[in-house]
């Protein structure tokens, strides 16, 4: 499959689905991924055996941001949003805390318009230092995919312990301060059946999504070739089906087709 790996400490702008014109931010190892969960659907594709733990050094991240962001500002052309994402999982980084504070200062000198936003599964959140920065930051991008343990172990494949419940509890210390975001899709993996839109599922998403009660919630589906053959998007149909079931209950709901 073709996957997409960040070569670069900053990256873009991309014009994305759910955050505008996103100037991207890879703490994560050049060209290979690093994560504690294994999406089959990961646009990084699998993860990879003894993969190293190399990070983008907190001083690179900061020069080689200064630097885009003088160049955009004298282009007059400014982020809307500045993305933690890339080859895996931000909150990682041994300095992820620090790295936020320099990234907010150096958004308030040179793009006070843009907002700082975290992408993230969310496993780390129980770290205090990790909690505190994603408090920090406009938009903490939560990801949830299920409801229900065995669906995340079957989505997400997370690499060590992982319990929704506790992860709920986690989401629930952000008091609304966080965005959740869920991916839907269907398809078979190892002969199973993966379905995260059957009703069991979304009735269950929609009590945790209450008890975590975020500020917003994203909903979006397969955009690109995932690692895992046999999987299919979920119709915009299907996927404004769940986000009105959501928005009655009074959520702002955006919906990535
Ligand atoms: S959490 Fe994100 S980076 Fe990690 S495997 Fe899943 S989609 Fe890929």
């Amino acid at each position: 499959m073709a996957t997409i790996l960040f070569n670069d400490v900053v990256f873009g702008p991309i014009k994305s689905r759910r955050l505008g014109i996103s100037l991207g931010i890879n703490l994560l190892p050049d060209y290979s991924k690093l994560c504690n969960f294994n999406c089959i659907y990961c646009e990084c594709g699998w993860n990879r055996k003894g993969e190293k733990k190399e990070f983008n050094s907190r001083e690179d991240v900061k020069v080689t941001l200064e630097a885009k962001l003088k160049e955009m500002a004298v282009n007059n052309e400014l982020p809307d949003t500045i993305t933690f994402s890339g080859n895996g999982e931000p909150t990682m980084h041994p300095d992820f805390a620090e790295i936020i504070d320099d990234t907010i200062a150096l958004r308030d000198k040179y793009a006070p318009s843009a907002n700082v936003s975290v992408l993230s599964n969310a496993t780390m959140s129980g770290r205090e230092k990790v909690f505190n920065a994603l408090l920090k930051v406009d938009r903490a991008i939560l990801k949830l995919d299920s409801g229900f343990d065995e669906t995340v172990q079957l989505i997400d494949k997370p690499q060590g312990s992982y319990s929704v419940a506790t992860v709920v509890k986690r989401m629930k210390k952000f008091n609304g301060k966080m965005t959740l975001q869920t991916m839907f899709l269907k398809g078979e993996l190892d002969g199973k059946r993966v379905d995260n839109t059957e009703k069991i599922e979304v009735d269950r998403w929609l009590e945790v999504a209450r008890e975590i009660n975020p500020r917003e919630i994203m909903i979006y589906t397969i955009d690109r070739e995932t690692p895992a053959p046999n999987l299919q998007k979920v119709s915009i149909e299907e996927l404004e089906k769940i986000a009105n079931r959501a928005r009655e209950l009074g959520y702002t709901v955006q919906v990535s087709g």
